[in-house]
């Protein structure tokens, strides 16, 4: 039975629409010239829906919408509290309709149940979190100063845009948006091409919590069109844009020309950093769970793994055993571990980067490669994959985006480092071991936004999230500081007689 046949009623009466429209100044609306794209099932490689496809004349309402709301009554003329109470609602809403979110997700991505769980979890208790922060902001600071009588506001900018990727599209959307929607900023999302639904049920939520037209807009569509459109924009006031690091550089170059702000989080190759005091049947099997969470779609997740010598002849075996035991399905299957990947297109960039690994002289300790799942022979499924070579090898040093890990042993702990920052990237590294003072020496000399101990892909609220060098810059998402980004300083000066 194909997975479309097992929707619950909610998501088929949400993917009923042909084509599932955009949502713009509180509408459903078709795209300006009638265009529409598909997206599909990864799990089935079959037609989830048609979504209509937004172009720059999409992007021109949308930011116009957005323009309107910021500037009326109903939003820009909000106490903070009941804006908060806007969000608590919308948070509420996501909570009484996760099952719906979730199924959907869990269909546009390919990722299993639970995981698209953990994401629409997230999504309210982001929401709630920068809520409660917005009502415990002060926006108005006195400065003391000599002679002048001085102040400091905080006030929103005015359109925030955004440009999602298609690995975490709810759970981005939540991170990103909640902040400056907390700020009294207004809204346009540009999902990824592949992943456009859960963004737009959102805003069916956000229409029921009250939130006023405008507020929110989402414009599915290409990112060559609709995305460069929207970096291009002048009418926006801030850019976030989670993606690729070479698409990333042209969204800055973009809003550049315009001087917008702009945050970019992007790539990452991250390390985890194995010592022999710990477990390596433990460790082998957290690490498994790390890199094919979300079949290895994750850019902060554990794809070099770094082990102690002393510990490599037990971490091996145990490792290959714990990659070669993950269930691999279609994502709305109970027991499924992992899904498919994204797309064909993905599933052959990660083959591809397996084969030129090979090439360049790495050796598989698991060979991986696409797989064929009963029932759902279209997917596109692929087997976790654990290779060992120079740390130079281009699968040690470029970003893979799947369930592909790379092992490499080391002697001591200066040499671990040394690999560690080996590398373009600086988003999110681990180190395991029981020795808590080498952890924390190891995790601060680590060069990257986020270091964890004894864990990967931890995500607490209020703790910052953003890489440095090729992996991001601008901030990051995730704590307070990303709440006072989207507020700009003015300050109010008068000279005392
Ligand atoms: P991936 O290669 O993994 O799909 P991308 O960085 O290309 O990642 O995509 C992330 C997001 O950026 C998507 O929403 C995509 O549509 C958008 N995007 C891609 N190219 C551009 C572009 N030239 N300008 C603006 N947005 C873009």
């Amino acid at each position: 039975m194909a997975a479309r046949d097992k929707l619950l009623p909610e998501v088929a009466e949400f993917l009923k629409p042909d084509p599932v429209q955009m949502f713009i100044d509180g509408q459903w609306t078709p795209a300006d010239d009638g265009g529409t794209f598909e997206t599909l099932d990864p799990g089935d490689g079959a037609l989830l829906a048609r979504v209509a496809e937004g172009k720059a004349a999409d992007i021109d309402r949308a930011v116009a919408a957005a323009q309107k709301a910021f500037a009326s009554e109903a939003w820009g003329g909000l106490a903070v509290k009941d804006r908060a109470v806007l969000l608590h609602r919308l948070a509420d809403l996501v909570e009484a309709h996760s099952d719906a979110l979730i199924q959907l997700e869990s269909l546009d991505v390919g990722k299993p149940i639970p995981q698209a769980d953990f994401d629409v979890t997230n999504v309210a208790l982001m929401l709630r979190w920068y809520a409660d922060l917005a009502v415990h902001t002060r926006y108005s600071e006195p400065i003391a100063t000599p002679n002048f009588e001085a102040r400091q506001i905080r006030v929103p900018y005015g359109v925030a845009a955004f440009i999602l990727p298609w690995n975490f599209p709810i759970l981005l959307a939540g991170w990103n948006i909640s902040p400056a929607l907390a700020a009294g900023n207004t809204v346009v999302i540009k999902p990824a091409e592949n992943t456009p639904l859960s963004a737009l049920l959102l805003c069916a939520l956000a229409k029921e919590a009250g939130f006023p037209p405008g507020v929110i807009n989402v414009v599915p569509g290409f990112g060559d069109t609709a995305g460069a459109a929207l970096a291009a924009h002048t009418g926006i006031k801030r850019m976030a844009f989670t993606g690729s690091p070479a698409v990333g550089k042209l969204i800055a170059s973009s809003c550049g020309a315009n001087l917008v702000p702009v945050k970019l989080e992007l790539g990452g190759k991250g390390a985890a950093v194995v010592f022999d005091d710990m477990d390596p049947k433990v460790v082998a099997q957290k690490l498994t769970e790390s890199v094919t969470l979300n079949t290895g779609q994750v850019c902060c997740t554990a794809t070099r793994w770094l082990v102690q010598k002393k510990l490599w002849d037990k971490f091996v075996p145990a490792a290959t055993q714990a990659m070669k035991s993950v269930k691999i399905g279609h994502g709305l299957e109970a027991t499924t571990q992992m899904g498919p990947m994204v797309s064909q297109t993905q599933r052959e960039r990660v083959l591809d980067y397996l084969e030129r690994g090979r090439k360049d002289g790495a050796e598989a300790l698991l060979e991986g490669g696409p797989v064929t799942v009963a029932d759902h022979p279209d997917g596109f499924y692929i087997t976790p994959a654990l290779l060992t070579g120079a740390p130079d090898n281009v699968c040690a040093q470029e970003e893979i985006f799947g369930p592909a890990a790379y092992a490499i042993p080391f002697g001591d702990e200066a040499e671990a480092v040394a690999l560690v920052n080996d590398c373009p990237y600086g988003l999110a590294n681990s180190v395991w071991t029981a020795d808590l003072g080498r952890a924390n020496r190891v995790a601060e000399a680590m060069v990257a936004g986020s270091s964890w101990i004894n864990g990967h892909n931890l995500f607490p609220p209020g703790v910052p999230f953003g890489g440095c060098n090729l992996s991001g810059l601008g901030g990051g998402v995730g704590s307070a500081a990303t709440f006072f980004d989207y507020l700009r300083n003015q300050s109010i000066v008068r000279p005392l007689e």
